[in-house]
């Protein structure tokens, strides 16, 4: 009864045809990867936050950092250096030599964390809504300096935005960093009103008690980042966790490796010979050379040449992976950023309407039917109309307020159907969580956010 042979798993004749088990056997060595976004009100202090989190974890160039060592000293703002490790990366990723994500990466003791994203910039708003659309979990910083805090989550600022905006995308684990509290000299009353505070609205927003954690930190001096705290007034109050062990902590995200293959591109480039190359995340599934696959909307098939991660070529690739495929088969016109990459047997669908829960941002027009919006589809970019309001749903219980509402207000919750001009590739969220995840965006604005109930064909 004993035999150990018996709690073996069965062996596969082919092991293709056990996804997870070839997954487990490939990644067994390897940390869990989780990609992160990092939100919060402009100059609650991500950058800071986040840079000297990176140079902590001996993840920048000592010369670089010496460099802007300097030079911040020069200014008499030594406080710009850690800051500048993001910004500096920007303006790279914007001449063109950095590509896509997967640029700032740092190790906890269990995962390998991937920043989505730079929050370097002033202009991180529109970048920050790109990457929550990957995002597994988020960090949201709050600045706890009196009055500013205040500024940032009751009037108008971004702190109630950005969470609304990534909790509406699907993302359910959340780390808050209750930034800044040097200046309010380490204060447990500070850190408890703010945590307070949050607390109840992270609750209504949709975010369970116990999936959002709050650390006390300050980017600034480095004091509770990657080891517990050292401040004395600090350490009379506080024995938890830095900021480096709650992002550890953080679940892992299910890849769904056994779900049929999809990736959605992000990137198009010239490979050698007649392939070329795309690339984007595997979002579930898995990816082998020689595999059949069809370009969607268009149902144009393919077969991959070859696959890579970095510049690692690889037989098989899983759901998770940022990957770049070579392609042949198909002509490089005919694929488009956007276009999803799916399972040929098991395809994803193409439609012209859908219908989303959404959330209304705080929109100065109230959307009607009729509304002419921009859809964001990981990178499909691609106008649409809000066809119909079909209800207005309570906002912490999700159920139907009010039936075919004339208008949708800020803040409301609803389910409507999209309307586009032509075919798109989509999956329910139910399906395939980052293939189901919409926003709409209307003058560079995202006015609402939501994830993909039902494909009307
Ligand atoms: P971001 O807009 O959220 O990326 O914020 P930045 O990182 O650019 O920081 C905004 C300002 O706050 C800068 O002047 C920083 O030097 C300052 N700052 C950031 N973090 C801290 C901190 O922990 N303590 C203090 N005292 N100032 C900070």
């Amino acid at each position: 009864i004993d035999n150990p042979e018996d709690n073996k798993p069965a062996k596969q004749p082919d092991n293709k045809f056990d996804p997870l088990q070839l997954y487990r056997n490939e990644r067994a060595q390897s940390k869990e990867h989780l990609y992160m976004v990092v939100i919060g009100h402009v100059d609650a202090g991500k950058s800071t936050l986040m840079g000297h989190l990176l140079c902590d974890l001996g993840q920048v160039n000592q010369k670089v950092l010496h460099k802007y060592e300097q030079e911040s000293k020069k200014l008499g703002k030594q406080s710009f250096m850690y800051a500048w490790v993001l910004d500096e990366t920007g303006e790279e990723r914007n001449r063109g030599i950095t590509m896509d994500v997967g640029r700032f990466q740092f190790e906890t003791a269990t995962k390998c964390v991937t920043l989505l994203d730079a929050p370097g910039h002033k202009d991180f708003i529109p970048n920050m809504i790109a990457g929550a659309g990957q995002a597994d979990v988020a960090l949201l910083a709050v600045d706890a300096n009196r009055g500013e805090f205040e500024a940032g989550f009751d009037y108008g600022g971004q702190t109630r935005e950005h969470a609304l905006l990534v909790r509406s995308l699907g993302v359910s684990q959340l780390a808050v960093a209750v930034n800044k509290l040097d200046t309010v000299s380490w204060s447990r009353e500070r850190f408890d009103e703010i945590v307070d505070k949050l607390k109840t609205f992270l609750k209504k927003v949709g975010f369970k008690e116990s999936d959002v954690r709050f650390v006390p930190c300050s980017g600034l001096t480095g004091q509770n980042l990657t080891a517990g705290p050292t401040e004395s007034e600090l350490l009379e109050w506080y024995h938890g966790p830095c900021l480096l062990d709650i992002i550890d902590q953080f679940r892992s995200p299910e890849r769904p490796v056994s779900k049929p293959f999809r990736l959605s591109i992000n990137d198009i480039f010239k490979g050698t010979g007649t392939s070329f190359c795309v690339s984007g995340r595997v979002e579930n599934g898995t990816l082998s050379v020689g595999d059949k696959i069809l370009v969607c909307p268009s149902r144009e098939s393919a077969v991959v040449k070859s696959l890579w991660i970095e510049e690692a070529s690889k037989s098989v690739v899983f759901a998770g992976d940022q990957v770049t495929v070579a392609l042949s088969g198909v002509e490089m016109q005919n694929v488009s950023v956007g276009n999803v990459l799916c399972d040929a047997l098991r395809p994803v669908q193409v439609a012209m309407k859908f219908r989303a829960r959404i959330v209304v941002f705080d929109v100065a027009v109230p959307i009607t039917r009729g509304y002419s919006v921009v859809l964001h589809h990981q990178s499909l970019v691609e106008p649409v109309v809000v066809s119909r309001l079909i209800s207005e749903l309570n906002k912490s219980t999700g159920e139907v307020e009010k039936k075919h509402p004339r208008f949708l207000k800020k803040q409301a919750s609803a389910l409507v159907e999209i309307q586009a001009s032509r075919p798109i590739a989509l999956e329910l969220y139910s399906e395939c969580k980052e293939l189901g995840r919409v926003m709409l965006r209307l003058g560079g604005v995202t006015i609402a956010a939501g994830v993909i109930t039902q494909i009307v064909l």
